[in-house]
């Protein structure tokens, strides 16, 4: 995969508020396209107006706009990371722009999450800690507990096994950790039983959160993408999607509502929280007085 440079105009973009997924404030890409490569990722869709999806681009700048950026903000909010790329896709184990990155969020006390599916994350395992006595978070993006499903439709990302492998290590020392389970593919991931194998299998290494989308979202470019990869795997498949779904946008997982409804239990049922927690400043406040 190509990788080039280019400079950025601003690093940190606004989240539109409230962030009810994830709490978020702020969110930070260093990177453009992503080595992953995950057959349904939506940051393929036009809006984004990355042109070339399979080159990744690096901030060259990023960590001199990060340090102006923290220092001119009045008030601290979490800092969010992985949702247009990977922090920590392989092209990080040299540039280390996400570690210079969470070196300055310690430096300036700013919370953060950190959504991944890399256990290179492990790595930076010292600064989330660090992080963490403001609040850090990272949760792992598992959509199946099959490595060989896994390695089909993330084909660029670490195993399955090997993530929850480094949730293990994060909740060991102390970092706050868990699963989104998103999106839930239709007809590929969509029973109760995996849903179920990836709370047990996340509760068991550690995992203290989980949230769920029960489907999947398509849209233009990455719809045409995702579909392509679907006949190269799964040969007929595609059609079963477009008679489902046409163009839809939201394609909902079979069972969609009755999965919806178990999905709070089946936590419950496992010391699970849902949703991914939020930054409490009062929280943060206390336990730095302690
Ligand atoms: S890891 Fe995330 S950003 Fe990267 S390809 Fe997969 S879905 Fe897209």
């Amino acid at each position: 995969m190509a990788v080039r440079e280019i400079e950025a105009i601003a690093l940190l973009s606004p989240v539109k508020q409230p962030d009810r997924w994830f709490g978020l404030r702020y969110s930070m890409n260093l990177y453009r396209g992503c080595q992953h490569r995950c057959i349904y990722c939506d940051s393929r869709s036009l809006c984004y107006q990355i042109e070339d999806f399979d080159e990744v681009q690096v901030k060259a700048n990023a960590i001199d706009l990060l340090r102006r950026e923290l220092a001119a903000k009045r008030s601290k909010g979490t800092i969010g990371t992985g949702s247009m790329s990977d922090p920590y896709m392989p092209v990080e184990r040299d540039l280390m722009l996400t570690q210079r990155a969470l070196q300055l969020i310690a430096e300036f006390g700013f919370p953060l999450h950190v959504m991944t599916k890399s256990d290179l994350v492990l790595r930076d395992l010292d600064l989330l800690r660090t992080i963490g006595r403001v609040f850090s978070s990272v949760t792992f993006t598992i959509t199946t507990v099959d490595d060989q499903l896994g390695s089909e439709v993330e084909p660029g990302a670490p195993l399955v096994s090997t993530r929850f492998a480094a949730m293990g290590r994060l909740a060991a020392h102390g970092v706050q950790t868990g699963v989104a389970i998103m999106p839930i593919l239709p007809l590929l991931e969509d029973t109760l039983e995996n849903v179920e194998a990836i709370l047990r299998t996340a509760r068991d290494f550690g995992a203290t959160y989980a949230t769920a989308s029960f489907g999947v979202t398509l849209r233009d470019r990455q719809r045409a993408y995702f579909l392509e990869q679907l006949d190269r795997l799964y040969p007929g498949m595609r059609a079963e999607y477009e008679r489902r779904y046409g163009d839809q946008y939201f394609c909902p997982a079979r069972g969609h509502r009755y999965l919806e409804q178990e999905f709070d239990g089946l936590c419950e049922s496992r010391g699970l929280k849902t949703g991914v927690p939020h930054y409490r400043p009062e929280r943060a406040q206390q336990l730095r007085l302690l």
